[in-house]
């Protein structure tokens, strides 16, 4: 029988239930269990496709070409568990099946309601990712007494009945602040919270207590007292420098113990995560740091760019580094003290966005790094600025009095694909958030690499090569012939040849703009090959004398 274990949060939102939940699912693949995990997301939204970063965050691309909430990355980054489309729905997604259901007359005359028919499509998918996994961990998102999660809540109270309660386990992850004046920990918002979930009809299996200090044993016997719940169950989720250090902070505490034990698991083979603890320690104690700038445009707000800053922490942490990141608002690219800060760092990310708010200091950081010799790495709509900086300044400048190259024809560089359908053939994707309405490239693609090139110095050893795209706008090869004449080198393609995945400048120490997003498949056991030598570029460039 498959396991199940459903976590949600109480007491207020932002207490890491998604690193807690990646956490769990690694403690126990280091058991040797096949894990899986999901996020359900409440809002109506059918994905967080269209939603500002702004509003969510990132948008996480999974290989299947799923946009879907942050988490997700969590769960991949920590684990090694394959994610879907299945692996992530919302109340959006549920309301859609369910009413279309009803439109073809499928429920055959009934009343359709919440429970059972909302339930019951909600169960449907949370089995649909059971599969050959020993365990599935469903992070419900929001927080209990939430409007919107109800039905999830009640979709997980049903799910012992359909599955037996020997199979199942609710882990609540509540809030247990210290009062500093007071000098005290508090226990009364997990108690009400878990009041709450009683009255929903689901009663925690294990109390997972995000807090600042250490819960004694006298605190400990408090809330198993006060929570019904047994005093082993009560487990300490202490605040943590490093998200990485958490699985191995929850191991201490007993959690996957607890686990293998309520759910009555087989043990599969020892525990094992000393390669995970000595890459954690590597990063704790690094023994270099590097200043790499960050020119985007969601400066406000740093889960935006969650997996990107998770990239180069991985690439530095497995170089031995720490790298310092400096937050560059694009639009502020002209201005004295930005310039400066460009002059002190590294190295340079310019990462992918949307709109074109910010793109034309996208474009002048591009020009900056190509002439200080600072080494780039331009992702996305970065790499379609880096080769539309090439294009302006050196190609129509070189080429001002030619015939040969005519801005008019040779333009746009960077557009929208020709006839646009996706790698099966079908189901073209109208983007909502640009009304040119062109088709999103989403998902995983082979990208082949030319030999020679910088790429192929990172990538070595490594193919075939696939990279997960999220854009709408491409630079087509046969619109690189004039550039690579001039020197901006075309270093990988597309499987069919006829998109530019990758470009880069030899007479640089680095300078590679790819049209994929790399920071979607890194991880700390496994940094992207991209980042990895970006960084021990920049790590180099920390000698540079400057002007
Ligand atoms: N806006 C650009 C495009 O649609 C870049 C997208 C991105 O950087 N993810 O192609």
């Amino acid at each position: 029988m498959k396991k199940f274990i459903i976590v949600c949060g109480g007491v207020v939102s932002s207490l890491g239930k998604g690193i807690a939940t990646a956490s769990l699912g690694k403690l126990l693949e280091s058991r040797g269990y096949k894990i899986t995990i999901q996020k359900i997301d409440p809002y109506i939204n059918i994905d967080p496709g269209t939603m500002s970063p702004y509003q969510h965050g990132e948008v996480y691309v999974t290989a299947d070409g799923a946009e879907t909430d942050l988490d997700i990355g969590h769960y991949e980054r920590f684990t090694h568990a394959k994610f879907t489309k299945k692996n992530n729905f919302t109340t959006g997604q549920v309301y859609q099946s369910v009413i279309s259901k009803e439109r073809r007359g499928e429920y055959l005359g009934k009343t359709v309601q919440v429970v059972p028919h909302i339930t019951d499509e909600i169960k449907k998918r949370m089995h649909a990712v059971a599969e050959d996994n020993d365990v599935v961990l469903i992070e419900i998102g929001g927080t209990i007494g939430d409007i919107e999660s109800l039905p999830f809540i009640e979709a997980a109270r049903q799910l012992k009945y359909d599955i037996g309660r020997e199979n199942i386990l609710y882990i609540l992850l509540t809030l247990v602040p210290y009062i500093r004046v007071a000098g005290e920990i508090k226990t009364k918002p997990t108690q009400r919270s878990v009041k709450e979930l009683q009255s929903l009809g689901i009663r925690p299996d294990i109390l997972l207590c995000r807090t600042e200090k250490a819960l004694d044993d006298d605190i400990k016997d408090k809330i198993s007292l006060f929570c019904n719940v047994e005093k082993e169950a009560v487990i300490t989720a202490l605040d943590a420098k490093n998200i990485y250090d958490v699985p191995l902070k929850l191991h201490k505490e007993g959690i996957d113990e607890v686990v293998v034990k309520k759910l009555k698991l087989k043990d599969r083979k020892p525990f094992e995560m000393s390669e995970w603890q000595q890459l954690v320690e590597r990063m704790n104690n690094p023994i270099a740091d590097v200043r790499i700038a960050l020119v985007g445009k969601y400066m406000g707000l740093k889960e935006s760019y969650k997996s990107l800053v998770e990239a180069i922490r991985h690439a530095a942490a497995n170089l031995g580094a720490k790298a310092e990141l400096i937050w560059i608002e694009a639009e502020d690219i002209d201005k004295r003290e930005t310039i400066k800060e460009l002059r002190s760092v590294h190295g340079i990310i310019i990462p992918g966005g949307f709109g074109t708010r910010g793109i034309e200091g996208k474009i002048k950081t591009a020009e900056f790094a190509r002439k200080n010799m600072t080494p780039m790495l331009g992702i996305c709509l970065g790499m379609q600025c880096a080769v539309i900086e090439f294009a302006r300044n050196v190609l129509e400048h070189k080429n001002a009095n030619s015939t040969e190259f005519d801005p008019e024809t040779d333009y746009p560089i960077i557009d929208l694909a020709t006839n646009w359908t996706d790698k099966d053939g079908n189901e073209v994707r109208r983007s909502l958030t640009d009304d040119k309405g062109g088709t999103m490239r989403l998902g995983q693609y082979l990208c082949k690499i030319k030999q020679g090139t910088a790429a192929s110095i990172a990538y070595v050893g490594i193919n075939p090569i696939y990279e997960r795209h999220r854009h709408r706008y491409e630079f087509e090869t046969k619109k690189a012939v004039e550039l690579e004449k001039n020197g901006l080198k075309v270093s990988g393609v597309s499987g069919d040849g006829s998109l530019v995945e990758i470009v880069e400048l030899s007479k640089h120490p680095f300078y590679v703009g790819c049209q994929f997003h790399p920071e979607l498949q890194s991880s700390l056991e496994k940094p992207h090959p991209l980042f990895v030598s970006f960084i021990r570029k920049s790590l180099l460039n920390k000698n540079v004398v400057r002007p």
